[in-house]
């Protein structure tokens, strides 16, 4: 999508700190991160959000969890990890782009 800055780095137009790629997926180091590991983990197709996921994108809805807990692994944070995404601007999303935010390194509160 035009003008959406994840898309821009998904096509390579902009940089990130790539740590994860598939042909459908990327996942990058959030350039403000909230915790010692803070990556952003993307479908490379334009969803705004969750919501816009349809019973047919079940199997990329699938891979983006799984990929999560490889990117986990990969990061060396298996099985301490939180992952969440922000739906909609009420719940502080800001770049309309569905991604999960994989944050470790720190103590949440519950
Ligand atoms: P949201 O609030 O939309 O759930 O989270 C957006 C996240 O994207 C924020 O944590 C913010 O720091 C991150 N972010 C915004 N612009 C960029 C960028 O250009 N590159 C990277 N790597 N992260 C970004
Ligand atoms: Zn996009």
């Amino acid at each position: 999508m035009d003008n959406c800055i994840f898309c821009k780095i998904a096509k390579g137009e902009l940089p990130a700190d790539i740590v994860y790629e598939t042909a459908d997926l990327l996942a990058f180091r959030d350039i403000n991160p909230q915790a010692p590991t803070h990556v952003l983990l993307i479908p490379k197709k334009h969803f705004k959000f969750l919501d816009e996921l349809q019973k047919d994108d079940k199997m990329l809805a699938g891979e983006l969890l799984l990929a999560a807990s490889e990117v986990a692994a990969k990061l060396g944070v298996a099985g301490g990890y939180k992952l969440l995404t922000n739906c909609g601007e009420e719940a502080g999303q800001v770049v309309p782009h569905l991604h999960f935010h994989l944050l470790a390194g720190k103590k949440f509160i519950p």
